[in-house]
């Protein structure tokens, strides 16, 4: 038995995933298998997408955690002896991968950027960001399955196929797990989810002041987009919440557009925003990193900048 298995959080990370998947299933000519939690009428929208099978994850009791998951898919991977597992590397997705990979005990790349199969070998070369992404990891894992998380936004959402045809079957339910959840309470959450904006202004310790987010904000309705910020901005300054952030600690976003504000450009920010289609920057200082990655640059003071730009803006929008 073989296979390329896929395990994503929600509807967007399995379409992600899918697509990676897909392409490493055709180069080992192998099926694609997708782990699938949610509603069981939606399980074959996932073979349109191109899946082969799809395991149904049952519900579990709001008591138990993810992770009461493991022993199940552990105990159909032993049975099935996939070729490679690709896991959404989320919080709960980075958690339940590292448990099936000790009990499979197999190595596990973790938030990897990129996939390369050597066709020969059916090694999965993995890359993955090292030294505040400095430098690029390549691994490998020498046992089976080969393991990794996969960062969101690594691969774009696979689309519908016509007439594929496959199988879905619902896994058996997992065992009482050891842990029970006495409460959950939702994190207050003050912004909205950078990951997924288009457009993002993001600011930097240029800013002076708190009230001057306010130039960044109307930037960012000007241009119907969201606002972010370097690490300090969130856990020192406190301006704007933590999941705000973006970085090699922060969050990693892909938006067609970002515009970076006071930021000077330190790779652990940077890193961050690799992804980004366009990427402009204002900044008063010219040699400042952040210039060396943009597509363009404004070299002034944002106070006099910022305001200059939104009002040119919305007067474009606007006609
Ligand atoms: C382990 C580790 C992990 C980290 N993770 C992250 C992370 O995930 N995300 C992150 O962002 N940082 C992270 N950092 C911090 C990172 O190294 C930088 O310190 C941080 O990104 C700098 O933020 P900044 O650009 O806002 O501030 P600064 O580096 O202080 O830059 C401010 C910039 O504003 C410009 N400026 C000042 N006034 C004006 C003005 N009036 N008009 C125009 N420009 C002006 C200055 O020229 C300067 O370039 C991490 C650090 C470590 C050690």
């Amino acid at each position: 038995m073989a296979g390329v298995w896929i395990l994503g959080e929600n509807h967007e990370q399995t379409l992600e995933l899918l697509n990676g998947g897909r392409k490493l299933a055709d180069q080992l000519d192998t099926k694609l298998v997708a782990l699938f939690r949610g509603v069981q009428e939606l399980a074959p929208e996932y073979i349109d997408y191109g899946a082969d099978e799809v395991l149904v994850l049952p519900p579990i009791a709001p008591e138990q955690p993810f992770s009461s998951y493991v022993p199940i898919i552990v105990e159909e991977a032993r049975q099935e002896d996939p070729d490679i597992f690709l896991v959404a590397a989320t919080t709960r997705g980075k958690e339940i991968a590292a448990r099936i990979a000790a009990r499979l005990n197999t190595g596990l790349g973790s938030e990897c950027t990129g996939l390369i199969l050597d066709p020969d070998s059916g090694k999965l070369h993995m890359k993955r960001m090292m030294f505040g992404g400095a430098a690029v990891q390549k691994v490998v894992c020498t046992t089976r399955p080969q393991m990794a998380t996969i960062p969101l936004h690594t691969f774009e959402p696979t689309a519908r196929l016509e007439g594929r045809t496959g199988q879905v079957r619902e896994l058996a339910a997992p065992p009482a797990s050891a842990v029970s959840i006495i409460e959950r309470k939702p994190r207050e959450k003050e912004s909205s989810n950078i990951t997924e904006a288009r457009v993002l202004v993001c600011v930097g310790r240029g800013l002076q002041k708190e009230a001057d987010l306010e130039l960044a904000r109307e930037l960012a309705e000007a241009l119907g987009g969201e606002i972010a910020c370097t690490r300090p901005i969130a856990e020192e300054l406190h301006w704007l919440p933590e999941e705000s952030y973006i970085g090699l600690s922060g969050q990693h976003v892909k938006p067609d557009l970002y515009i970076g504000i006071g930021i000077s450009g330190q790779i652990q920010h940077t890193v961050g925003i690799r992804d980004a289609k366009v990427i402009c920057a204002v900044n008063r200082d010219e040699k400042a990193a952040i210039f060396q990655i943009s597509d363009y640059g404004i070299t002034g003071d944002l106070y006099e900048v910022i305001p200059r730009l939104t009002a040119e803006l919305k007067k474009v929008l606007q006609k």
